[in-house]
Formats: C-alpha cells, structure tokens, sequence
C-alpha cells in the first residue's frame, strides 16, 4: 500500500482515553531554569499543526517547527500539503513559515 495512504486512512482508536506522548529530548537543556526535562512533541497553535520543542519543568518554548513526513503529524494531513504553494497562496505560506519563531 503507498505510504500516503497511511497519512489519509486513520483508524478509530481503540483505547478509552487518547493521550500525546512527550518523549524527552536526550542531552538538551533548558536555556531558561538548565532542566533536561525538554520534550518535543505534537502542538496545534493558530498557524496549524506544528512540532514543538518545550521545556516540562518551566514551559519555556525552545522552538517550534513545521511536522515532517516521519512526525505523522496532523493525523489528516491532505495529499496536497507538502505540494509547492500556487502564487496565489504564496503570500500566506510566506507569512506562515516566518512565525516559526519560537511563541513569546
Ligand atoms: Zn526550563
């Protein structure tokens, strides 16, 4: 089966209760309180799906980044969303890639 396929096909889950794993980032610290308890995990802000790297100790936003492939982040991503953007939609891709900036 083609590996977009499983980007559109998503099945209902099978547990009672869905939850985000916060997987620890080995070896990075907090550039605000010196934690290493830094996850990088799945966030939905007002520019859409993003990726992003937050301290768990003091909330400190270190970055946030567009998903890739791999991330499987949005679970309903369209077939289209990594297509280059038509010059129509070019002025508010452009807009969105530049907010993100880590938030506040
Ligand atoms: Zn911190």
């Amino acid at each position: 089966m083609a590996e977009w396929i499983d980007r559109i096909l998503y099945p209902h889950p099978d547990v009672d209760q869905v939850y985000a794993d916060r997987p620890l980032v080995p070896n990075k610290v907090c550039p605000q309180c010196a934690s290493t308890e830094v996850a990088r995990y799945q966030i939905a802000n007002h520019l859409g799906p993003r990726i992003t790297l937050t301290c768990q100790e003091c909330l400190h936003v270190i970055a946030v980044e567009r998903p890739s492939t791999a991330d499987s982040w949005p679970p309903f991503r369209a077939v289209a969303y990594d297509w280059p953007a038509s010059p129509a939609e070019r002025a508010s891709r452009t807009q969105l890639d530049s907010g993100d900036t880590p938030a506040g």
